[in-house]
């Protein structure tokens, strides 16, 4: 897509510390990392968002994020890596070309926890919750 950076970062025309190619996937170090290490994983098409990206696609990516995954532990051994990925503005989701973040997690990194604002559901709008959205 013309005015997606991270289009122009797969096709060289922004310089980026990529540390993975192949024909489907692309990945690179952020530029303003959480902690070292700190990874994005694209899909090298351009597709906004997961409800764009094509299953095999999103599948993929998903591979590679646990070889990179893998690999920062190996070098790196953090405490932990969060690995998540960001749909749309409210969810946090600032450019819009599908990537999935791999953070690792040091003993000094700061991470925002949603954990606190968690909810209980009763069991009625639990089953109403699990009709609508079980799979075919
Ligand atoms: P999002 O908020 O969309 O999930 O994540 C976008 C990420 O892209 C951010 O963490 C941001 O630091 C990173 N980013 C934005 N522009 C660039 C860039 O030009 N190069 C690199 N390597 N990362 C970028
Ligand atoms: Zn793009």
């Amino acid at each position: 897509m013309e005015d997606c950076i991270f289009c122009k970062i797969i096709k060289g025309e922004i310089p980026s510390y990529k540390v993975y190619e192949d024909d489907k996937v692309f990945a690179f170090l952020d530029i303003n990392p959480l902690s070292e290490g700190h990874t994005l994983v694209l899909s090298k098409e351009h597709y906004a968002n997961v409800f764009d990206v094509p299953e095999d696609i999103y599948a993929h990516m998903n591979r590679v994020v646990k070889r990179i995954a893998d690999k920062i532990q190996e070098e790196y051994k953090p405490e932990g890596i969060l690995i998540n990925q960001n749909n749309g503005r409210r969810a946090g989701q600032e450019i819009d070309h599908v990537h999935i973040h791999i953070k690792p997690i040091y003993e000094d990194t700061k991470i925002f926890s949603e954990r606190n604002h968690r909810k209980r559901f009763d069991d009625e709008k639990m089953k109403k919750i699990q009709k609508e959205l079980t799979l075919d």
